[in-house]
């Protein structure tokens, strides 16, 4: 063996691989994903070489082999590449690898406070992470070249010699350090081959296998691609999920180059948000399973991957974060999004309303989030509807017509979305059908189960309600009303509408000593039967064909109220108490109302505390617990005296019936 040249490689710093190897001191294992790439590269290059018609040996079967030798504890990545000569070795590997190792270091030496993504692009050096000797036994595709080994063991000192090597191509040895031996583990190299070179566009031979197995459908052309392709892909990376809603192919290379497919998965109800499910691939290498800094924060519940050579990888999060490239990218994703969702809003309603039901919160947020995709997305936002709508544009909407006397029929119209028996409609076209009737206010409904009484009511006299009963609609109400500053939102237990209530008001004097009206006469019975200072009692009376179908009293909780009470329940982390300042309707015309009257008037004659008065007093009570089951204003105490109460009250009933 002819020692060709002993030597000392150039670096300012000495001993530079402790350094690198305690500023990476929780990546280890991307040294295997650095030299696979080295690998790939030269096999790349081997195949322009052969293009270019200067080499004419068989590029055919590209392979990358890894080998690894327990007993000598040594890991080898081999290619069939186009190796090195002599010269090469001591250009790129004493040179050039190293000079931008000590770029690394002299960037990092102060401590590496901030994470670099993936610590991607630290090339051949990061085997000095794990290795106590690297050695390269390379032989270069030129005609009669020597082939060469160079050794170095971490000091700046290396060796080079002839070597016997027959094939084209390179092998990089590694002798791992004793607390580096994880490496030499068959499931360990394994798990690194699947993570960080899946993708790689070579065959990665290991055990006699080989381990690579997806081509990166993300670089194809969409046109090439069918929507089970999209799928399958999304099964291999995201194993026994559900299917994904719909997802978006990027693709572009100017003025930045980035390819990747993204999905809206199905949302579960405990998604975490903030965490990110994308993952960025350079080149199609792995990089990183987080690229919170370069997708648009309301788009990271949304998975696929995205490639590119452009996104600056070597530079720290909080770089990256203000780098305005990466702004652009981000911009560039959330309009892809936007545009993909207009696509289908457009084209195919059906899927679109189907889809809303997990897009809609991701939208929002976006909406609240960006301004950009907001003004994107505006006209695309839609809402379930009370309305009976036909779901039917071609002809243009219609209002809804008065019939005999003042009863409204229920809104049903031409236009907005019809999906399995549901309705849906944008805001525009909920103002314009009811800007006769409530111009400008928007009926809301924030929870069907527990609202039911007074959406119905609504119902019944035609006034048609949305439901904005996501999590994040509370929210996002604040944000409409700020764009919409002409439009009122007014949750269905807020207000009553005047079109809810008869305008008549009764005006026959039930007591003559007094001179008070039933009305008059009810409210009062309530105010002495409840006892709260801070509640408000009012007489309505309700509309309705059958009085009996009617609530006999609601609770409602002014808009601007329940908002404050809401806000600072939020600020304060805690559930919000329910307000003692509140509003009690009593509706007059509701026969179990006329009857507690007659009852207590009947009280009133005979005097003194009679077991009608009780009744009377204990059914008031009851008719509150019920009104404000619906506004959820129960504490455990008012749960137990509601149970308690209905017991009496039963028990005096069925007193008075045997
Ligand atoms: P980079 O790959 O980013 O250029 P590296 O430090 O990884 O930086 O490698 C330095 C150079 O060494 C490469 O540019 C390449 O010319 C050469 N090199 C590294 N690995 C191989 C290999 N397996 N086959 C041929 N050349 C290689």
């Amino acid at each position: 063996m002819t020692v060709l040249e002993k030597g000392n490689i150039t670096i300012h710093t000495e001993n530079i691989f402790p350094i690198i190897k305690k500023s990476l001191y929780s990546a280890h294992e991307i040294f295997l994903r650095e030299l696979v790439s080295n690998a790939v590269d030269a096999i790349e290059k081997l195949k322009m070489v052969a293009f270019a018609g200067e080499y004419n040996g068989d590029t055919d079967n590209p392979k990358i082999t890894i080998t690894v030798d327990k007993d000598k504890k040594t890991l080898s990545v081999t290619d069939t590449g186009i190796g090195m000569t002599a010269e090469e070795v001591k250009k790129y590997i004493n040179q050039v690898a190293f000079s931008s190792a000590e770029e690394f270091v002299q960037k990092y030496q102060g401590g590496a406070d901030q994470p670099i993504i993936g610590h991607f692009g630290l090339g051949f050096y990061s085997s000095f992470i794990v290795a106590k000797t690297v050695e390269i036994d390379t032989r270069s595709y030129k005609d009669g070249a020597q082939a060469v080994h160079w050794t170095c063991d971490g000091s700046p000192e290396f060796e080079l010699t002839d070597s016997d090597r027959s094939e084209v191509g390179t092998t990089v040895t590694l002798t791992l350090q004793d607390e580096e031996t994880e490496y030499l583990e068959s499931a360990r190299v394994r798990q690194l081959v699947k993570t960080y070179c899946d993708f790689m566009p070579v065959p990665i031979e290991f055990e006699g296998e080989i381990l690579n197995q997806q081509p990166a459908i993300w670089r194809k052309s969409p046109q090439n691609l069918s929507d089970e392709d999209y799928l399958e892909f999304y099964r291999y990376l995201y194993p026994f999920q559900d299917e994904p809603l719909l997802w978006v192919h990027l693709k572009t290379d100017y003025p930045f180059e980035i390819n990747g497919i993204l999905y809206f998965p199905k949302l579960k109800p405990d998604v975490d948000v903030t965490q990110g499910n994308i993952k960025l691939f350079c080149n199609q290498v792995f990089v990183s399973d987080h690229c919170e800094e370069i997708v648009p924060k309301f788009l990271m519940p949304m998975r696929g991957v995205i490639d590119s050579p452009d996104i600056p990888l070597n530079v720290s999060r909080s770089a990256l974060q203000v780098d305005r490239k990466v702004r652009k990218i981000a911009d560039f994703i959330a309009k892809k999004v936007a545009d993909r969702l207009k696509e289908l809003y457009k084209e195919d309603k059906d899927q679109y309303v189907k889809c809303w039901k997990d897009l809609g919160t991701f939208v929002k947020f976006g909406y609240i989030n960006d301004e950009k995709f907001k003004k994107q997305v505006e006209d695309i936002l839609i809402y379930r509807t009370t309305a009976n709508l036909s779901g039917n544009t071609e002809e243009k909407p219609t209002v809804q017509v008065e019939t005999e006397g003042d009863a409204w029929q229920d809104v049903s119209a031409e236009g907005g979305i019809v999906y399995d028996g549901e309705s849906y409609t944008t805001l525009d076209e909920y103002l314009e059908r009811n800007q006769k009737r409530h111009e400008n206010r928007v009926y809301y409904c924030t929870d069907p189960a527990s609202q039911a009484t007074y959406v119905e009511l609504h119902k019944s006299q035609g006034l048609e309600v949305l439901y904005l009963d996501s999590f994040i609609d509370t929210h996002f109400i604040g944000y409409l009303e700020r764009d919409r500053s002409d439009v009122k939102f007014s949750r269905v237990d807020s207000e009553l509408d005047e079109n809810l209530v008869s305008q008549d008001k009764d005006t026959e004097i039930v007591d003559p000593n007094t001179n008070k009206t039933r009305s008059e006469q009810i409210k009062e019975l309530f105010e002495k039967a409840l006892n709260k200072p801070k509640l408000t009692v009012r007489t309505e009376s309700l509309k309705a064909d059958d009085p009996q179908g009617t609530p006999p009293a609601m609770v409602l909780l002014p808009e601007a109220m329940r908002r404050l009470r809401d806000m600072t329940a939020m600020l304060q982390q805690e559930k919000a108490e329910f307000p003692e300042e509140h509003i009690l309707v009593v509706n007059t015309s509701h026969p179990m109302i006329q009857n507690l009257a007659a009852l207590s008037q009947g009280a009133i004659v005979s005097e003194g505390s009679s077991p009608s008065a009780e009744l009377a007093n204990l059914i008031c009570h009851h008719v509150y617990d019920l009104a404000l089951m619906s506004q959820k204003g129960f504490d455990a105490e008012g749960m137990k005296q509601f149970v308690s109460r209905s017991n009496q009250v039963l028990t005096q009933l069925t007193n008075q019936a045997v």
